[in-house]
């Protein structure tokens, strides 16, 4: 029998990193072993869910690259099915009707003490009779239907945790459908998974409490049970679970922020995973080849930003700079910044490997497209030129007498400046650092040859004008 997997998120908001973790590591599987992925939306909670939320989920896997065979199923069009199951185990004697109010079932545990608190729907449900049972249900009279928990334990050998074992009187008799005939989470996800042929299930282990309940419910139907596998929490940089606290924990803020889908694909994957040696940098294609269930480690995995991010920065590194320009250019027009297509594309070409998001790679390009004036920061000009203001102003008074009459390609730049550097008896360092503040405002850049020739002669003189106005005013206020 071929394995077949589901990913089945309940519809309540953007895809989650941790519903994308379990959503990877089932399609990696079925990948793998070449078996089907059904995805199905757990719709029921009719409140909750919404059409805009199953879109939003679609989204994100589109977006990460994660296809399904079956589906998308919904756990609400089953729900006859769900309730036929549950009415089945009544017929059959594993279920039974249960017609405390909430308030009754409230006074009868206060009566009855803690001891055996969870069998004592069932004990008034044996007080009432089956005989009655049946005829306040032939009446109309509302009900719910409980299953009843055999006695014994309950095990599975759980991929990742091991073997697992709930001793069955610490299970309660949970209803399988409510007094309006719903069914509950549980009857519904056994109905639809046995429905739907699953053979592992693969969940967070926010899950593991439900398991017991879902593997006895399978053996009361006669159905085959799957194999579990929980994966380990994720937790925030703060040790505790992820959530909004420590930032994004939507699949979409990532992309919003400029993370490229593979990378965030190959960072997922190594939540709570690894390929069992050194590699971190991985295509999906060698995710796919590596990845077993068996290597997933029982921990939780941290979600830890710097390491997507440097991730993204190797992907991005990798990619042409044709490929990224859709994504730059249209950061760069929102911000009000045009520029042409041949030079934007060589600016990305020098920025690329130095970005780690596609953000950050278009907050780099700003100098470079910019018309008029440019900020410069106060930790650059704090280092490179407010020491010793004068002198850094005559240097560069020197060295832009020299680039002015100097053919405007990079290898006749560089020459100019460390032609400068040596009349003036100076390392070039002293004059490319204060340079590069004058042309780019910052404290890094790429390569300043690279930097002058791609802003061109007459943007780049008049940067260098700018910046020796400023340093004569430095130069003034210390003297
Ligand atoms: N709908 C459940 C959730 O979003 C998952 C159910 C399951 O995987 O069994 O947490």
């Amino acid at each position: 029998m071929s394995l077949r997997v589901r990913f089945a998120p309940a519809p309540t908001g953007r895809l989650h990193v941790g519903s994308a973790r379990t959503a990877l590591f089932n399609w990696l599987l079925a990948r793998k072993a070449g078996g089907s992925l059904v995805l199905r939306i757990e719709d029921t909670d009719r409140e909750r869910s919404a059409e805009a939320h199953t879109a939003a989920i679609l989204d994100g896997l589109d977006w990460l690259g994660l296809d399904w065979d079956e589906g998308p199923l919904f756990q609400s069009h089953g729900l006859a099915r769900q309730a036929d199951d549950a009415r089945r185990l009544l017929k059959e004697g594993s279920a039974y009707r249960d017609f405390t109010t909430p308030e009754q079932l409230r006074a009868a545990l206060g009566r009855r003490g803690n001891a055996g608190a969870r069998r004592v729907p069932r004990a008034l449900a044996e007080e009432l009779g089956e005989a009655e049972a049946e005829c306040r249900a032939l009446a109309g009279e509302p009900c719910t239907i409980r299953f009843r928990v055999p006695e014994g334990e309950t095990v599975w050998d759980d991929l990742v945790h091991g073997t697992l074992r709930f001793a069955n009187a610490d299970i309660e008799d949970l209803v399988l459908l409510r007094s309006d005939g719903s069914p509950t989470y549980n009857m519904a996800v056994v109905s639809d998974d046995a429905d739907q042929r699953i053979t592992h299930v693969i969940r967070g282990d926010d899950h593991v409490s439900n398991t017991p309940k879902q593997i006895l419910l399978y053996r009361a139907l006669g159905r085959p049970v799957p194999v579990f596998t929980h994966l380990p929490m994720i937790l925030g940089p703060d040790g505790r679970r992820l959530s909004k606290r420590q930032g994004a924990t939507a699949v979409q803020a990532y992309r919003e922020r400029g993370i490229l889908a593979e990378a965030l694909v190959n960072f997922i994957a190594l939540l709570g995973w690894n390929p069992g040696d050194e590699r971190e940098l991985m295509e999906r294609s060698e995710l796919v080849e590596a990845f077993s269930l068996e290597r997933v480690q029982r921990k939780s995995a941290v979600f830890d930003v710097e390491k997507l991010e440097w991730l993204n920065g190797r992907y991005l590194a990798r990619l042409g700079a044709l490929q990224l320009l859709p994504a730059v250019a249209s950061r760069l027009e929102a911000a009000g910044r045009e520029e042409r297509e041949e030079r934007l594309v060589a600016l990305i070409d020098l920025l690329k490997v130095r970005a780690r998001t596609v953000e950050e790679l278009a907050d780099m390009a700003g100098p470079y497209v910019e018309e008029g004036a440019i900020d410069y920061e106060p930790d650059a000009v704090a280092k490179h030129w407010a020491k010793e203001p004068a002198a850094v102003l005559e240097r560069l008074k020197l060295l832009r007498a020299r680039l002015a009459t100097t053919a405007w390609d990079t290898p006749s730049l560089e020459e100019a400046t460390r032609a400068a550097a040596a009349q003036l008896d100076v390392g070039a360092g002293k004059l490319i650092h204060p340079l590069r503040v004058a042309v780019t405002g910052r404290m890094h850049s790429p390569g300043i040859f690279d930097v002058l020739f791609l802003l061109g002669k007459e943007r780049s003189l008049g940067r260098v004008e700018d910046a020796l106005r400023r340093l004569r005013e430095l130069s003034a206020r210390v003297s």
